[in-house]
């Protein structure tokens, strides 16, 4: 188990206030200055060396990121850091504790990551719904400006640098980088198609680099503690700790950060008093956000909680928020919920995912009661497999991969009900009491 020691996050529960005299206390904004010192390309070399990848789902290698930008940006086409707070993933839930609990951490990892790819300024584009969160923001965003933190001659170093809050509206899409950087140029937020990529002509035309909130806020204490330390957690190439968010059929649901590449059972042991009515009573786990694929208890069971261990049993660890599901569940509803979710979010943009989405979820909809034909589970896949990489964004896979990993673990189930439902047997007991 991860040692208080070695936590990022002190005060992810709220234990202690969030202000800046509190978090001074912690460690945060200690002698900044020191650190923007070591020089970009340096930071940029560390945050390599630590062997952070993105806390947003995609986990691409951060400090490689980061080096896309250009080196000598123009005046009037100055670099941008944006940082992604929207969090709408379903099970998604750790981005609020940051921003609520531990502001600071994020506004200092704005400064230093700014700084490290020569951006002006980082615009926070918060979810709309995170009211109170967005206040401690703007309030900690305040504070920091009236210490001399942010602004002209940023903690006096000598740079320049800008942070702005920007809350959203409440659309799922605009957590995508390319909508978000849409929505905050006062448009409608839609993804943009890729070439060209945001760090070549990102918000305004200037180029910019999307992070996600735990991906900067990890930052400053990464320089602090040394990139070895980072990367002494974790298996290879799946390196650091990182803030897991467990919820649904669990004694305890929690948020909490862990070293990467733990084991499945004992992160749900050590943190959540185990499985709601034991280990056999587990049916299966999404384990990275509603978007990924569902994978069976056996399969999850000794699972190492990380990148690579989670591809492995053909599912992803995205932002690794945790859902576990009992054998109380009806997973067929379950998914078939957020199929909906997934229509209800398209932007409708392109035709596959506007068309698509509403379609699988009619289908998926069939099939939890019963109603379809057995040949519709098959209809169904490949309907999936034509929506998946035929989009302008990844919502069309995100919509795609729940519904395959159903037909790919639970295939009898749903050829059950329909037999019973033709037989005139019994519904499932989920259906029978509603
Ligand atoms: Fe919009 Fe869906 Fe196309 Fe993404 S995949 S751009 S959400 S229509």
């Amino acid at each position: 188990m991860l040692a208080d020691k070695d936590r990022i996050f002190t005060n992810v529960y709220g234990f202690q206030p969030w202000n800046l005299d509190a978090a001074q206390k912690r460690g945060d904004w200690d002698n900044t200055k020191a650190l923007l010192a070591l020089g970009q390309d340096n930071i940029i070399d560390r945050i390599k060396a630590s062997g952070l990848r993105g806390r947003g789902g995609a986990g691409f290698p951060t400090g490689t990121k980061w080096s896309f930008m250009p080196k000598a940006p123009k005046p009037d086409r100055p670099n941008f850091l944006v940082i992604n707070a929207d969090e709408s993933e379903p099970g998604s839930c750790k981005d609020r504790e940051i921003i609520r609990h531990d502001p600071h951490k994020l506004i200092e990892g704005a400064l230093v990551a700014g700084f490290a790819m020569r951006a002006r300024a980082a615009y926070i584009y918060i979810r709309g719904e995170y009211i109170r969160e967005a206040e401690v923001l703007f309030a900690a965003i305040a504070e920091a400006y009236a210490k001399g933190l942010l602004g002209k001659n940023a903690c006096g170093s000598g740079y320049d640098f800008d942070v702005f809050a920007h809350r959203g509206a409440g659309a799922y899409i605009c957590g995508e980088e390319t909508a978000m950087l849409e929505s905050l140029e006062g448009k409608k937020g839609q993804p943009r198609l890729k070439p060209p990529f945001p760090a070549g002509a990102g918000l305004y035309g200037c180029p910019t680099t999307v992070n996600n909130v735990e991906s900067i806020a990890v930052v400053p204490t990464i320089l602090r503690r040394g990139a070895e330390w980072f990367s002494s957690f974790g298996a290879e190439n799946n390196r650091g700790t990182k803030l897991f968010q467990i919820s649904g059929h669990v004694n305890r649901p929690c948020v909490v950060e862990e070293a990467m590449s733990i084991p499945f059972r004992e992160l749900i042991e050590k943190h959540c008093g185990g499985i709601r009515g034991g280990w056999d009573n587990l049916l299966c786990v999404i384990p990275g956000g509603s978007s990924v694929p569902l994978v069976k208890a056996e399969h999850i069971i000794d699972a190492p909680m990380d990148f690579d261990g989670l591809k492995a049993v053909g599912s992803g660890l995205g932002t690794a928020a945790i859902i576990v599901m009992d054998k109380s569940t009806d997973v067929v509803r379950a998914i078939s919920r957020l199929s909906y979710f997934y229509k209800h979010e398209s932007c409708g943009q392109c035709t596959p995912c506007r068309e698509g989405t509403g379609w699988m979820w009619r289908v998926m909809e069939r099939l939890r009661t019963g109603d379809a034909d057995l040949s519709e589970i098959d209809t169904l896949h490949q309907v999936t497999k034509q929506v998946e990489g035929h989009t302008i964004c990844a919502l069309g896979d995100a919509a795609a991969w729940p519904i395959q990993g159903l037909i790919k673990n639970f295939r009898p189930e749903l050829e059950r009900r329909i037999n019973e439902k033709r037989g005139g047997g019994s519904l499932p007991m989920q259906e029978a009491a509603e």
